[in-house]
């Protein structure tokens, strides 16, 4: 008998691109030099991140999903995830199961109706997901499209409005987390409801460290999940809307599981989940927000990202770094870097080196530009800042790279 490895018709060789990997096979499978409490590679990345022990200790246990205990915690994670916005008691929270797209694919359907069309303002990656989403569920959309490099414009779109009467929705990112660029949503939010329109917000990545308050932002839904600035597991996503704009949502939805008001229906009606519930990173979620309040909320959490990011970008310009973004429009979350152009730099030896160094960066997701980027969120400080900076600084060396400007 075949073992299954060997039967493996999938597998291929893939020759290296470069000739003399930093770290060698060998080393790779040694754990990091640098690691988190449980042994693991500091995350850098844009999520899922690095959680605290307690965290990841939350999840060992196992809950029935009408168990009442876990009904009791459902019912105040939803509370305290409308309460990080100010938005009790006018506002409700609706969870969702898997990863942010789930959600933001679950606001789109939900909210604009079948025969509605929205507006999408676009400035990375995540912006065109929302249009292709839309295309999959035959919506009507308009795109407003500008570089990775430059905030959405709120004047442009008052003109847009103005000209535009068919238009029912605007969809916004708050974070792009493509290049880590942060948009005006609140002056957008004005604009959208003076024109009368409804508001969707993707915060993915903004979510618990990006100031956001109902009574200042006017959105009809936000959309953020577990695993980013909340410091939870992944698993779960969640919408944050109006009662009155959730009440209205009925019928638009073209999908079952994706549905928010039948979602927010079951939920009103018994504080059960429609299906199976992911459970542990429910648990892990209530732990993370205990572990925000402890930090100060939103507020206390914001400046250790600030510090985590002020000095990373510091760090990285002192050695010639340069980023993407001038400091103005770069929001505390991840930043993105460009390649530099010194021949001897090779961007898969720089990451395997930096991982075995226990620090996991992120490829560059540009268009304009190649570029790298470098997490600031997750249960990390300044020591695992300093950490990569040193990391950084020492395969520098080792690749022989003297130039880190992009040429
Ligand atoms: C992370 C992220 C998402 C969702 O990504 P998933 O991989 O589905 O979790 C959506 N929008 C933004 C802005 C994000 O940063």
């Amino acid at each position: 008998r075949q073992s299954r490895g060997s039967r493996n018709l999938n597998w291929k060789f893939v020759a290296p691109i470069n000739p003399e990997p930093l770290v060698s096979l060998m080393e790779r499978d040694q754990p990091p030099s640098a690691s988190s409490p449980t042994g693991d590679p500091w995350l850098l990345t844009p999520g899922p991140l690095t959680t605290s022990p307690t965290v990841k200790q939350a999840m060992l246990h196992d809950y029935g999903s009408r168990d009442r205990h876990f009904v009791q915690v459902n019912e105040r994670i939803r509370k305290r995830l409308v309460d990080l916005v100010g938005g009790r008691p006018n506002h409700v929270c609706i969870p969702l199961q898997g990863s942010g797209t789930f959600v933001v694919e679950a606001m789109l359907v939900s909210f604009v109706p079948r025969n509605g069309k929205i507006l999408l303002l676009i400035n990375g990656a995540y912006g065109q997901r929302m249009a292709r989403i839309c295309e999959y569920h035959n919506r009507s959309f308009e795109i407003d499209e500008y570089p990775e490099n430059q905030p959405v414009d709120a004047a442009a779109l008052d003109q847009r409005l103005e000209n535009d009467s068919a238009i029912t929705h605007v969809g916004v990112v708050y974070c792009e987390t493509t290049s880590g660029i942060q948009n005006p949503v609140q002056e957008l939010s004005v604009i959208t409801r003076r024109h009368g329109r409804g508001f969707l917000i993707d915060a993915m990545s903004a979510f618990g460290a990006l100031p956001l308050e109902a009574q200042e932002t006017n959105f009809d839904a936000v959309v953020a999940s577990s695993n980013k600035c909340l410091e939870g597991s992944p698993g779960i996503g969640f919408c944050i809307t109006p009662r009155n704009v959730i009440e209205h949502a009925r019928g638009s939805s073209d999908t079952l599981v994706l549905d928010l008001y039948d979602q927010w229906q079951a939920m009103e009606a018994n504080g059960q989940w429609r299906f199976t519930p992911p459970t542990h990173a429910i648990l892990a979620l209530s732990q993370a927000l205990d572990e925000l309040d402890a930090e100060g909320g939103i507020a206390g959490r914001s400046q250790r990202y600030r510090q985590n990011c002020d000095l990373l970008i510091r760090g990285m310009r002192e050695m010639g770094f340069q980023t993407l973004l001038p400091d103005a429009v770069q929001a505390s979350i991840i930043v993105t870097f460009h390649m530099p152009a010194d021949p001897n730099f090779y961007f898969d030896r720089f990451y395997d080196a930096l991982r075995h160094e226990g620090y996991v960066i992120y490829p560059g997701k540009l268009t304009v530009a190649d570029s790298f980027r470098i997490g600031c969120i997750g249960r990390i400080d300044i020591e695992q800042i300093n950490g990569v900076l040193t990391a950084v600084r020492t395969t520098l060396d080792k690749m022989g790279v003297n130039n880190c400007g992009p040429g």
